[in-house]
């Protein structure tokens, strides 16, 4: 059976780690710590763990970043106006609302509110707009840490057939925008996928490189692929299972089944999880850089 290599986030997320370091010291030798505020609402158990990896990780590289907290009745303008007076405070470069917000809350709304210098998360219409447009500030975390994994592990998409499955703002959409923008290391002709889509698999066996973000456990199999393929397995969901946690963590993609098919993949976790966080932190460098005109 012919060799799946491994595609480790976890490898690269060091790897962005290690060169932001410098980017740090230089920004604290001028009196500037990259700050990032953490907007939790409610009570969500897997948002807690994603904003306590979050943290950590700010906390590790010795930056700064404060989570706050409000119960799932906050309302939707209360809630604007702790994002407003987060927008004028100068100790934050970068506000991350962690998502999913209340149902009774505007998504839209509260993301439109963020100040768009500081939205280091790039769900802010003018920051997808921008990208849209090819000349991005702030890409969104997931989709740009998956472009680095590409470039790390030098598998240039220049010409390649890209399919990604799923549209979302955070994901799906935004990563088949940047994989088929006319730039180093992108240049691909990419296919988007979603549930309207009558034939995934017709599509998906044509692919170079097939990504993942549905968010259903081990949707993409064998079937879904062509020989050689490069699978990217966005997807993080939670199976229950009788283990002591009661559930363990699956990807969008069976890995089990596309081992010895695809000629390299994602594993989870370990891989594209790592790097959204490694691609925030770096966000987050980025915006405290733009605020100090000569770096
Ligand atoms: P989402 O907002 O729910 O979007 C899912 C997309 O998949 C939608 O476009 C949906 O189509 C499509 N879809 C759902 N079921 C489908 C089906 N049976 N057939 C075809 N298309 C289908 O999810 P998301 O935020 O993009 O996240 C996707 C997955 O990635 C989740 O598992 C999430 O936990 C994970 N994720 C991981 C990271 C990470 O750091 N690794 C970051 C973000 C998300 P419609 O548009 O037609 O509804």
């Amino acid at each position: 059976m012919p060799q799946t290599k491994i595609l480790s986030g976890k490898e690269v997320s060091q790897s962005v780690y290690h060169s932001l370091k410098p980017r740090i010291k230089r920004l604290k030798e001028r009196g500037i710590i990259p700050g990032l505020a953490v907007v939790l609402v409610g009570e969500d158990p897997a948002s807690k763990i994603y904003v306590r990896s979050k943290t950590r990780r700010f906390r590790d590289m010795e930056l700064y970043s404060e989570t706050f907290t409000y119960p799932a009745s906050i309302t939707e303008s209360e809630l604007i106006d702790k994002i407003q007076d987060l927008n004028r405070n100068e100790l934050f470069h970068g506000i991350l609302v962690q998502l999913p917000l209340p149902k009774i809350i505007d998504t839209d709304k509260v993301i439109g509110t963020v100040d768009p210098d500081k939205d280091v998360d790039g769900f802010h219409p003018e920051n997808l707009g921008r990208l849209t447009a090819g000349k991005p500030r702030f890409i969104p975390c997931t989709p740009k840490g998956i472009m680095r994994i590409l470039e790390y592990y030098q598998i240039d998409l220049n010409g390649k057939h890209v399919v990604v499955i799923g549209r979302s703002n955070i994901v799906g959409r935004p990563i088949s925008i940047l994989t088929s923008l006319k730039r180093k290391n992108s240049n691909a002709t990419t296919t988007i996928c979603h549930s309207g889509t009558r034939d995934i698999p017709y599509y998906t066996r044509q692919a170079d490189v097939v990504i993942a973000a549905i968010g259903v456990p081990n949707f993409v199999d064998d079937s879904y692929l062509k020989p050689g393929a490069i699978v990217i397995d966005v997807g993080i969901n939670r199976v229950a299972d009788q283990s002591e946690k009661g559930y363990h963590l699956t990807g969008d993609v069976d890995q089990e089944k596309v081992t010895g098919i695809a000629a390299a993949l994602t594993p989870v976790p370990g891989g594209v999880g790592p790097m959204t966080i490694a691609m925030l932190v770096e966000n987050t460098v980025e915006s405290a850089e733009y605020s100090v005109s000569d770096i």
